[in-house]
């Protein structure tokens, strides 16, 4: 059976442009990574009629319809009733579904009576599977007529995803009866539409597995999903894909199933026993921060300096001054020599260093923003990498990309890759 879906968000601040529709992003993923197809997208505001037009059209063309929002005791949230008129459906009521309302209320709504309206919250389709909701008050359910399934979201995006992953996952995966099984390919130094087009003919052979890109900050990353009845069976299908992938785009792969470039460089750091350091200007301890997000990091990651004036990078990390007169701090050799001080000063195996050019501004020697230069000294020598973080947005984007291309540099280090 091949499903497609459309996604129904009920809700007029939608439509105003007040909130953006965060829920349908989120289902869509999360749909997509369980290899249902997600044809529509749809928005309606509280307005049963409209809503009943949306419903009309949505069971003609799919057999997944899956609505957020409106779903609330207030008089707006009218979701309910107006699918089970639809799909003639009687409401009846839940009396467990009405005590934990009225527990959930107890607990976190100190002090607050409780209001009858509530109550309609415990009303509930015949014969639905019953999505209970330990996160907020309104209860979701899913239930088939004419071979159509319903299921009823919340709209406050936390209580969405919560019954998405918890509720709507399985009632879907009993829909499939097989399981879905996935890797997630991350990628570095190569952007989202280049990755697709190389890959282009791949991913519209692959059916069973499927291969989805994703956009991420500075970065992408690749999803491989097999639907399968077993673990073994999918990994048979997923494993020669993702050796595919890895012959036609190489060391721009720098990891499956790793969450982040710091991870895979903690990973390699701990696997090799070396150490790092972090001389840092414009990314101002961004690069420490993220290295010592991660748990295991104090084995492997020695220090830093946040060098962000010219007087620390030559007070603390031992820049010439006639390097900083000559080139300016924006410059290979101030770069390199960040790093060179830095590893000396920590006394790690390797040093990272980022001097650039975050904006709004250009700096005071005119260089453009988003130049930047990132150092790597190892006990081989130093190197150096001119970057480009013009693809970063705002400031905060480009030194999380300046920390990206760092984090890149001390993996090729590692790998013994060319830099
Ligand atoms: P409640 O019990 O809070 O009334 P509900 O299921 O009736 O929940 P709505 O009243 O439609 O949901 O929306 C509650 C809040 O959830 C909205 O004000 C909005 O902040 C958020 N919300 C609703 N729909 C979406 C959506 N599609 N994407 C992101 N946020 C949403």
């Amino acid at each position: 059976m091949h499903y497609v879906t459309e996604l129904i968000a009920v809700g007029t601040e939608l439509l105003l442009g007040n909130i953006a529709n965060t829920d349908a992003q989120m289902l869509s993923e999360g749909l997509s990574a369980l290899g249902i197809d997600v044809y529509y997208h749809t928005v309606v505001g509280d307005n049963p009629q409209r809503l009943k037009e949306a419903l009309e059209i949505a069971r003609k063309r799919a057999n997944i319809i899956i609505t957020t929002g409106g779903l609330g005791p207030t008089y707006d949230d009218l979701t309910k009733q107006t699918i089970c008129a639809e799909f003639g459906k009687e409401l009846e009521f839940h009396e467990d579904i009405w005590q934990e309302i009225q527990d959930y209320f107890l607990k976190r709504m100190k002090g607050k009576a409780i209001t009858e309206n509530n109550k309609q919250q415990a009303m509930l389709p015949v014969g639905c599977t019953v999505f209970d909701n330990p996160v907020g008050t309104a209860p979701g359910c899913g239930f088939e007529v004419d071979g159509v399934h319903v299921l009823m979201l919340p709209g406050p995006p936390y209580e969405c995803r919560y019954m998405f992953e918890h509720k709507a996952v399985p009632y879907l995966q009993d829909l499939t009866h097989e399981k879905i099984f996935s890797h997630e390919i991350r990628i570095f130094g190569m952007g989202e539409s280049q990755v697709e087009a190389i890959l282009h003919d791949v991913m519209v052979e692959s059916t069973n597995p499927t291969l989805a890109p994703y956009a991420k900050t500075g970065e992408c990353m690749l999803r491989a999903t097999a639907k399968a009845h077993t673990r073994q069976e999918a990994e048979a299908m997923l494993q020669p894909m993702i050796e595919k992938v890895k012959g036609i785009l190489g060391n721009v792969i720098y990891g499956v199933d790793v969450s982040s470039l710091e991870e895979a460089v903690l990973d390699l750091l701990k696997e090799q026993g070396k150490t790092l350091s972090a001389a840092e200007s414009c990314t101002g301890g961004l690069i420490a921060k993220r290295i010592t997000d991660l748990p295991g990091s104090s084995a492997v990651f020695k220090g830093g300096v946040v060098s962000y004036t010219n007087e620390v990078k030559e007070r603390v990390l031992g820049v010439p001054h006639g390097l900083l007169e000559e080139y300016g701090a924006v410059s290979e050799p101030v770069a390199k020599a960040m790093a060179e001080g830095c590893r000396r000063l920590c006394g790690s195996d390797i040093a990272v260093s980022v001097t650039g050019v975050a904006g709004p501004d250009s700096d005071e020697r005119g260089n453009p923003v988003g130049l930047a230069f990132i150092g790597l000294a190892t006990e081989k020598g130093t190197v150096c990498k001119q970057v480009d973080l013009t693809r970063g947005r705002s400031r905060g984007m480009r030194r999380h990309i300046a920390g990206h291309h760092a984090f890149d540099m001390v993996r090729h280090a590692l790998l013994g890759m060319e830099i």
